[in-house]
């Protein structure tokens, strides 16, 4: 049988078009971008021009504004940690929600560590930050909001223009980590009042080992201390030779998300609808996780109470989703997200994630909900009615 991938929000197939755009650079171009005196060195720095004004062009800024990485991670830690080495306060503050991924959570107590306050916001039961409670965390000496976009586990939006008006009012940075959402929504970091914004590539069908980060140039100038030191590439901020056949995929990554984005969009939510529906018909009790409203159309997450989804996820093997928690070395922990929603440690354990993307058919719904159904069925599911939580 077949395996099914479904768990695009932890990481994508490489779309066969990028890849094909990919190797040449791998094998005949080859150049360093950084090499000036010959044509290898050149057509390297034109690939990289491409992609950058690729990217640049779709979230509506100056291809100037955009510097790579290696992932997202990277770039939430030069973004954040750089603000608060060139801020001249002693104890700068920062505002952040308990649902953030670890890239930021991580780098938010290492901050910490080092004399930065941290705010760690709740958000309400469906998952969405409360603009109110963003408000009234503002002290005199906040220096940065920083909020995901979109979250990886349980697909909510976060109303980031709202939380941008608030940053402008207030005269504070604004971080948005994009990695869930760069390809997956129209994105434009003047209306949203962004001054940066951290990307990977991915997630969205390009290459693992490359990101970005958007940092404003004016209105205001963002201003970030180096926290590495090398060569000079991308302004002295991330040092080290350029990946140039990863920066290629990505710029193509973008660009192909962008081109064909309300189309798959319609395909996939189409399919996770198929997938809800499916399963409502065959599993009398579970939950589904963070509002429906505003969430990346690919995610779902579903709670089933009463079943432990160690026991869930073993019995899953020939589709690939992911628990609800997070494995931390060998401990499985409940997942922080879940339980930030209010979840019970049991309710977090019982937990899935299902990630649709791209490659998958309507052929891997149908195997799925036969899958899960049965599965979850045979882990004795009690109760009575099909319970949402919204
Ligand atoms: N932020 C979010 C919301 C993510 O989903 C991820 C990836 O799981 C990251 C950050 C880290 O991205 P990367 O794997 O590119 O470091």
């Amino acid at each position: 049988m077949k395996r099914i991938y479904l768990d695009n929000n932890a990481t994508t197939q490489v779309d066969p078009k990028i890849m094909k755009k990919m190797i040449p650079f791998f094998t005949e171009n080859f150049g360093n971008e950084s090499s000036n005196t010959h044509s290898f060195g050149w057509e390297a720095r034109e690939a990289v021009d491409i992609a950058r004004e690729q990217i640049a062009t779709e979230i509506g800024v100056n291809l100037t504004e955009i510097i790579f990485t290696s992932c997202a991670t990277e770039s939430i830690n030069i973004a954040l940690r750089g603000v608060v080495k060139d801020s001249l306060l002693s104890k700068p503050h920062i505002i952040t929600l308990k649902t953030e991924h670890r890239a930021v959570l991580d780098t938010c107590a290492a901050l910490e560590k080092n004399g930065t306050e941290i705010t760690y916001l709740n958000v309400k039961k469906n998952g969405i930050a409360d603009i109110d409670d963003i408000k009234n965390a503002i002290r005199e000496n906040t220096i940065l909001i920083t909020v995901s976009h979109g979250n990886n586990e349980i697909g909510v939006i976060q109303p980031i223009k709202e939380i941008g008006d608030v940053c402008k009012k207030n005269d504070i940075l604004f971080h948005v980590d994009g990695a869930q959402t760069l390809g997956k929504l129209f994105l434009n970091m003047e209306e949203f009042n962004i001054h940066l914004f951290s990307m990977s590539s991915h997630k969205l069908y390009g290459p693992k080992g490359i990101g970005a980060l958007y940092i404003r140039k004016k209105d205001p100038r963002v201003n970030l201390a180096p926290i590495t030191s090398g060569g000079g590439q991308e302004k002295g901020i991330r040092p080290g030779t350029l990946p140039v056949p990863l920066i290629v995929g990505f710029g193509e990554a973008v660009n192909l998300a962008y081109r064909n984005l309300s189309s798959e969009s319609i395909r996939i939510k189409k399919l996770r609808d198929k997938l809800i529906f499916g399963l409502s018909q065959k599993i009398k009790k579970y939950k589904i996780n963070g509002d429906m409203k505003n969430r990346l159309v690919g995610n779902l997450n579903l709670s089933f109470p009463n079943i432990n989804d160690a026991g869930l996820i073993m019995r899953l093997t020939k589709i690939a989703i992911s628990a609800g928690s997070a494995c931390t070395s060998s401990t499985l922990k409940p997942s922080h997200v879940l339980k930030a929603l209010g979840h019970t440690d049991e309710l977090a354990y019982s937990s899935i994630r299902i990630g649709i993307g791209r490659f998958n058919t309507v052929e891997d719904i149908d195997t799925a909900i036969e899958i899960i159904s049965k599965v979850v069925n045979e882990l004795k599911i009690k109760g009575e009615r099909h319970e949402f939580v919204n």
